[in-house]
This record gives C-alpha cells, structure tokens and sequence, in this order.
C-alpha cells in the first residue's frame, strides 16, 4: 500500500475497479513479478476518467518504464491521442517498444530515449496533457519546460506528489530523500501558491497534483 491512505480505503476503492484485461493485464503482471513501479490501479482510472473528459489529442509523457500507461492513455482515448514519452534506461524502452508494437500502436506512441530534463530542453510541439511520473527530484526543473509545451488549456499531471507521505510530514523523511523532498516541496509550493495556475493536490495512489492554467 503506498502509505498515503488508510489501507482499508485504499482496497475498497481498488475493489471498486474492474480489473483490465488483455495486454494492459499481462503488464500489471508484468510490472508486479519483476518490480517495475507502473501507476497505481486507481491513478490509472484517473488518467482514463481525465482523458474521456479532456480529450487530449495530443499527450507528453515523463517516464516509459514498459509502456504500461502510455498504452493505457492511449486506449482511454480510443486510440484518438498520440503520444511523445521520454525514458532513460534502454531495457525499459526495448521492453516498452516490443508492448506497443504487440498492440499495433507503433505509430501512435513515440518513444524519445534520454532524460527528461535534456529532451524537454529540445521539444517544441505543444501538448494538451503532460503527464509527469519520473525523476521526482527534478520536477520543479521539469516545470517551466512544461509550462512552455502545454497548450492553452492544457492540463499537467504529476504522480508521485507525496512520496510516501514525506512531502507532508518531516517526521516521515528519510535522511537520504532530503533533497527529492525539497525540491517536490518547492514543485508543489509553485503550482498552488501561484495565481496563473489552479492547483488540486490529490491523496491518491502516492499522490497526484492535477494543474492547469488559470486563464
Ligand atoms: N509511467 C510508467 C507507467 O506507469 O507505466 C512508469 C514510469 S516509472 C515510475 C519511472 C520511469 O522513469 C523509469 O522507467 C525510469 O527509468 C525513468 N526515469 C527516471 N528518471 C528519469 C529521467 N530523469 N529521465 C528519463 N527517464 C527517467
């Protein structure tokens, strides 16, 4: 459990979901047996749920890992959404490249190899949703660059907002976390106590902050 909710609450509102099938639930399988941290099951509902209400043609992912979100956005949207993801480690990006080619999603789904601070330097396509899930120490250096790519009335989700209850509690930091902590507290500080933006931190999942444009 992620150490944000009750557990109690958290298996209820899992259970509330109807488990994927198909390919999204050999990933889930996939991901638990071999350690990989995919979103959590209600952080991936969420994502639909913004998805069908946004209809986001064009999305940036931070964070590959196996593909496993990027495939689920890219179905929530029925198939609508084209997707730009960035991912450092070559084993994740072979593995993301073979699930999205068993999917027939090859061309919709753009892996883009290096990290996220460097490639974001260099996109220049606009994006109706980003979605941020890698690097928590680095999302307040991610931001601007966002900020510059998302459209309009685009929308930035960002997973992982409370790591483990640590962003909300000193007493939960662990020593060698200090400087992740700051930076997403700083993150967090940026995004809601800023007039151009409107803020909705989320206890769900390890924590999402859901940000859009005020204007
Ligand atoms: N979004 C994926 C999903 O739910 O299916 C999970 C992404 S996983 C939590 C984070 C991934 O980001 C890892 O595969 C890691 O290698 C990658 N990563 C971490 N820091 C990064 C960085 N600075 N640049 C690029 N990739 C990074």
């Amino acid at each position: 459990m992620s150490g944000i909710a009750y557990d109690y609450m958290e298996q209820y509102i899992r259970g509330l979901i109807k488990d994927h099938n198909g390919i999204l639930n050999e990933l889930e399988d996939y991901a638990h047996n071999n350690f990989v941290p995919i979103i959590h099951k209600e952080v991936a509902r969420f994502l639909e749920l913004m998805i069908k209400m946004k209809r986001p043609l064009r999305i940036l992912e931070l964070g590959t890992a196996i593909g496993y979100s990027a495939i689920l956005m890219n179905i929530s949207s029925e198939g609508k959404a084209s997707i730009t993801t960035i991912e450092r480690d070559s084993k994740m990006i072979e593995l993301a490249k073979n699930n999205i080619e068993k999917c027939g999603l090859k061309d919709k789904i753009e892996i883009i190899q290096g990290d996220c601070l460097e490639v974001l330097e260099k996109l220049e396509n606009k994006y109706d949703l980003i979605f941020m899930d890698a690097g928590k120490g680095h999302y307040n250096h991610f931001l601007p660059h966002c900020l510059r790519l998302l459209s309009c009335d685009g929308v930035i989700i960002a997973d992982n907002v409370l790591f483990r209850g640590m962003i909300a509690s000193d007493e939960l930091v662990e020593r060698r976390k200090i400087t992740i902590v700051k930076r997403m507290r700083e993150y967090l500080e940026i995004v809601s106590d800023n007039e151009k933006f409107v803020t909705s931190v989320i206890p769900m999942g390890d924590g999402i902050a859901v940000t859009l444009r005020r204007d």
